[in-house]
């Protein structure tokens, strides 16, 4: 297994996350790859991290502030 690789992508998607977290904080409308439902995003406060979710729940990204 090419673990370069697999670090590669891992970074890729978590950069993709945060790019999405950003917009949805500026106002900005992100759409669900999978059910193209508007994301939404909340806070968690107790554990200090951004949840963004969709409406119909196939998305849910969990990520920390920083
Ligand atoms: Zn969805």
């Amino acid at each position: 297994m090419d673990f370069s690789q697999l670090n590669k992508k891992f970074a890729k998607n978590f950069n993709d996350q945060k790019a999405v977290l950003k917009k949805l904080l500026k106002g900005s409308t992100v759409n669900c790859d999978t059910c193209n439902k508007p994301l939404s995003v909340s806070l968690n406060d107790k554990d200090g991290e951004f949840i963004v979710s969709c409406g119909s729940g196939c998305t849910r990204l969990t990520l920390e502030i920083d």
